[in-house]
């Protein structure tokens, strides 16, 4: 997995894993319960508060409080400061998730006395000696040492290049099934560097809508991609925990078969998951494909602190009901992103402002031609086009004029290409425009 780092924009981070083996459990174990300890006192300590002062505590007071608790020692600082910002990181969560109306979500919670809780080294935790990593723990306890095949710290990007990473966090993570732990894995990031990106080149702008992603190119090429799948994939998981959740109200909590209920629903999640995960992934690569394949230098996605998309599904205080159903756009703009910068590729977000209610070829504005069925129909231009792809193409109009009221589109359009999920092949295909209708 790889991402794209906020501190620069084109700053490539990547994880690799390594599987250890259960033989240095012994050597890990300590540190990943007092870990779990660690975590079960920010649970306890942030319930006592919100039980007695009806507020949630800070993430200082916690770490504050617990440097003199003896648990604490036994991990690196830094380790120990990773559990408590895990903690809260899970608990806004939790409270983003209860206001945009998930109200079955529950706060993060305790976890058994022998959970293997995952134990995080930042930067200075650990040395790096030859093939192998030094993992501090406390000032008073022996490092340990994990020796790493040849060779590991070597990534190649999609253009064949072979580049060093410098690792920048390190975890240790436990694999467990059916409540047995069956190896240990170290997941260890690396810092690619600043990706140098195109500076000249083509634009391609893309404009994510509920079931489909409009794409529209400098050079005139026009791509529809439909994804009605991964929309009801996205609808069925949502139904799915709905029902759970109306089983389970039905148990006693804790019983034997509310936690069998349970444990069915984590792994029915966990299933629908990978496979909306699965869609997505093919997706945002096959843009980045496209991209590259094209000599695009900026790919240009819509700004999604946008307010269009909301006035435009005419829910605007329906904010629950809105993000319940739609796709995770900005996990598929984190993932394009990334997938852009390993192929060169700079991605820029843009306001989409008037894009909807504008013509791509003639720049005039009237909100009213945007007729039903999703097509354009220009009174002015006698333009007719699907809508999002007219979306798609003032977008691409605004990123090089400014606007895209009053601009005529520098360039004409092809034929749009279709492509769509196929369900044998998991991927998206080409297929014949009348497919888009
Ligand atoms: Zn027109």
């Amino acid at each position: 997995m790889a991402w794209s780092g906020k501190s620069h924009p084109h700053r490539l981070l990547l994880t690799k894993q390594f599987p250890l083996g259960l033989e240095v459990l012994p050597l890990f174990q300590p540190a990943m319960l007092a870990a779990n300890r660690i975590w079960n006192s920010c649970v306890w300590h942030s319930r006592e508060t919100l039980k007695q002062e009806n507020r949630w505590s800070t993430e200082a007071e916690l770490k504050a409080k617990f440097k003199s608790f003896a648990v604490w020692k036994e991990l690196h600082s830094q380790s120990a400061q990773a559990v408590v910002e895990e903690y809260f990181e899970a608990v806004s969560g939790y409270r983003k998730h209860r206001e945009n109306g998930h109200l079955e979500m529950n706060p993060p919670n305790f976890k058994p006395k022998n959970h293997l809780r995952t134990v995080t080294w930042k930067r200075q935790g650990f040395n790096v000696e030859d093939d192998s990593l030094v993992l501090k723990l406390s000032r008073k306890k022996e490092p340990i040492k994990v020796a790493l095949p040849g060779g590991w710290d070597a990534v190649t990007l999609p253009d064949g290049t072979g580049v060093r990473g410098t690792p920048v966090e390190v975890k240790v993570k436990a694999v467990v099934r059916r409540r047995k732990v069956e190896n240990l894995v170290l997941h260890v990031t690396f810092d690619l560097g600043v990706v140098p990106v195109y500076r000249t080149g083509a634009v391609s702008a893309y404009d994510y809508n509920s079931a489909l992603v409009a794409r529209a190119t400098l050079s005139g090429i026009l791509d529809l991609f439909i994804c009605r799948e991964i929309l009801s994939q996205v609808q069925y998981r949502n139904k799915t925990i709905a029902d759970f959740q109306e089983k389970m109200s039905r148990l006693k909590e804790g019983s034997r078969r509310w936690r069998r209920c349970l444990s069915a629903k984590i792994r029915r999640l966990k299933k629908l998951d990978r496979r909306i995960r699965q869609m997505e992934h093919a997706l945002t690569k096959l843009f980045a494909e496209l991209d590259e394949a094209e000599g695009v230098a900026f790919a240009v996605v819509g700004d999604l602190t946008d307010l269009r998309r909301s006035a435009r599904t005419g829910m605007k205080g329906k904010k629950a009901t809105q993000k319940i159903n739609q796709m995770a756009y900005d996990r598929l703009h984190a993932e394009q992103r990334y997938k852009n910068l390993m192929r060169g590729v700079q991605t820029d977000s843009w306001t989409e402002k008037n894009t909807s209610s504008t013509c791509c070829f003639c720049g005039a504005r009237n909100p009213a031609w945007r007729k039903h069925r999703g097509l354009w129909v220009c009174r002015k231009c006698r333009l007719i086009l699907q809508a999002d792809l007219n979306g798609a193409a003032n977008l691409l109009k605004q990123y090089l004029f400014g606007s895209c009221v009053g601009w005529k589109l520098p360039s004409t359009f092809g034929e749009p290409q279709v492509w769509r999920w196929d369900k044998r092949s998991n991927r998206f295909v080409q297929v014949s425009p009348r497919a888009a209708a």
